[in-house]
């Protein structure tokens, strides 16, 4: 089926049209730059940016698909979970587009849009093949989410092993960033900086990671202490009158969180016995991440799955990639009564 997919539950205005696993065009606007001098994503101002984008955008992913709007079969849109403002532009603009045109609509969870993907990673393959093969443990690290996932299939059976309680990763390189005083979004900037860094210079702490909290917390992942850690560390310096070793600092950070990232999504394929691993979510593009991700990976026997960045940040492909599939699973297109739930549960697959 030909499905035009909608994202909007964060910074990015993603409009993604494929037909089955082929993938006819992905259109991206972020409006992180307007987030910028605040350090982070402003609610306000992303639900504003999606408004402003949502129907260029549209026409834009049409065109360059070479389709026409009333070819498609269907719209899938990202129902949640996300930034309550920001979800309901693109659930609106869905609905509206769904009752002109006549044509079904499927709202999605953005969780499992990001294991979508990876059905799109093999533009040949014709619809219905799939690469993706189940169970796979899925490591979906952004801005907004940090969660391990065990998928045993994607359109009906997702569960959620564990996840940050409290900043997600991507919100940590943030704000370890700006501890640093480098400009947002701190991610890429620490990556760039710590490339020239020791990583073994300073022992930061690794969340959740000790035994006792490994017997309760196995899958479950804490940046918030290990921000405070840096920053503590950081101040005892300049408090001393030392010149702070930003790319050593950088380096020791980065380690911490790709050491502890990794250690739980390799020890949930143990546990589960699933030889699979997939990534997803802005901090893929993590140097360090990957490095250390295909080293253990192959060390433990595992299949390391990661879709080209442009589908691992946030994208409409993605959710067009999983309306598709819901389609193809003889799935019932969603109710038109669905809202937007910006804490949508991980289960839920389809609205
Ligand atoms: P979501 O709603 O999925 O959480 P998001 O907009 O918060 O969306 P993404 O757009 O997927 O997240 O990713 C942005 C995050 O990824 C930012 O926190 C950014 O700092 C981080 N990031 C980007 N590149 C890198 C990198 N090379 N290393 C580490 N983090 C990175
Ligand atoms: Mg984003
Ligand atoms: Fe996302």
């Amino acid at each position: 089926p030909l499905v035009l997919g909608i994202e909007t539950s964060c910074d990015e205005t993603g409009i993604g049209i494929v037909r089955g696993t082929t993938l006819l065009s992905n259109t991206i606007a972020s409006s992180m730059d307007q987030h910028a001098r605040y350090g982070g994503v402003v609610p306000e101002v992303a639900a504003r940016a999606h408004l402003e984008e949502i129907i260029p955008s549209i026409e834009a992913a049409v065109a360059e698909a070479g389709i026409r709007l009333d070819d498609i079969d269907a719209i899938a849109v990202t129902n949640g979970p996300g930034l309550a403002g920001a979800l309901m532009v693109g659930v609106g603009a869905a609905k509206a587009l769904a009752v002109s045109l006549g044509k079904p609509i499927y709202a999605v969870n953005h969780l499992v849009g990001h294991v979508g993907a990876d059905l799109l990673q093999n533009p040949e393959s014709d619809a219905g093949a799939t690469s993706l093969e189940y169970p796979t443990i899925a490591l979906l690290v952004s801005g907004g989410h940090t969660a391990l996932l065990l998928v045993r299939d994607l359109v009906s059976d997702v569960e959620l092993l564990g996840e940050t309680i409290d900043d997600a990763a991507g919100e940590a390189f943030d704000k370890v960033a700006r501890v640093l005083g480098l400009p947002y979004p701190g991610g890429p900037q620490i990556d760039r900086v710590a490339a020239v860094g020791n990583p073994k210079a300073i022992r930061f702490p690794r969340g959740l990671s000790l035994p006792k909290d490994m017997a309760k917390h196995r899958y479950d992942f804490s940046f918030s202490g290990l921000k405070t850690a840096v920053a503590r560390w950081v101040e005892a310096r300049q408090d001393a009158g030392d010149d702070v070793p930003i790319a050593d600092v950088a380096a020791s950070f980065r380690e911490a969180v790709v050491d502890v990232l990794l250690t739980k999504a390799v020890a949930a394929c143990t546990d589960y016995d699933v030889p699979r691993l997939l990534l997803g979510g802005g901090v893929i593009a993590n140097a360090r991440l990957r490095e250390v991700a295909a080293e253990r990976t192959s060390a433990a026997g595992i299949d390391l799955r990661i879709p080209p960045l442009s589908l691992c940040t946030d994208n409409g492909a993605m959710i067009a990639a999983l309306g598709a599939q819901l389609i193809m699973a003889g799935h019932a297109p969603s109710n038109l009564e669905f809202g937007a739930d910006s804490t949508l549960p991980v289960s839920e697959i389809q609205a």
